[in-house]
């Protein structure tokens, strides 16, 4: 792979310029191993977030909300970690998709270098887009390395939240945070 081949060159200057021996026996392989890492933590940028949602057409209409979806991304201020759980509310017009699908569209934005605030942004849009529901409402709690291990250590998870439709109304609102608090009882 000739990308690789260019992260492990700078993967083997930053161990230089961090004053460490690249040759050393626990360090020979970083490079490739780093490389195959983020190629691996950046895949959602191969993926195109059309092809994700195979949408069906349905005429039942509750809210559907698929709690508890994980997910791990790179924040790309500092490419560390970030991570946690994103919650996904909506009221179908005509369209549904299979709850996988949901987990599977927050894998391809979460495997980028990204902010939080766009990647529930990017969620959000894609399923009012692909799917024209009555609302959608996106919420991620994320626990961010680049906060946590570094400069103010601080231990708070970070919500965001984007809605649209029908959510910007308190009492669909409620409700979505209702059927979140029952499902937690499960
Ligand atoms: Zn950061």
């Amino acid at each position: 792979m000739k990308k690789n081949r260019e992260i492990e060159a700078a993967v083997s200057s930053i161990i230089k310029a961090l004053g460490e021996n690249g040759e050393r026996e626990g360090l020979k392989d970083t490079p490739r191993r780093v490389a195959e890492a983020l190629r691996e933590l950046t895949e959602g940028y191969s993926v195109d977030p059309k092809s994700v949602l195979d949408v069906e057409f349905n005429e039942t209409s509750g809210m559907v909300v698929s709690k508890d979806i994980e997910f791990f991304s790179l924040c790309e201020h500092h490419m560390l970690p970030f991570f946690g759980k994103v919650h996904i509310g909506y009221v179908p017009r005509n369209k549904v998709v299979g709850i996988s699908k949901l987990a599977r569209l927050v894998e391809v934005f979460s495997k980028r270098l990204q902010l939080q605030e766009r990647m529930t942004k990017q969620v959000a849009d894609s399923i009012d887009k692909q799917l024209s529901p009555l609302g959608v409402i996106v919420v991620v709690e994320a626990e961010h390395l680049c906060m946590k291990m570094r400069g103010a250590k601080t231990d708070s998870k970070i919500l965001t939240s984007e809605l649209r439709g029908l959510f910007e109304d308190f009492k669909a609102r409620e409700e979505f945070f209702e059927l979140l608090r029952l499902r937690s009882g499960e």
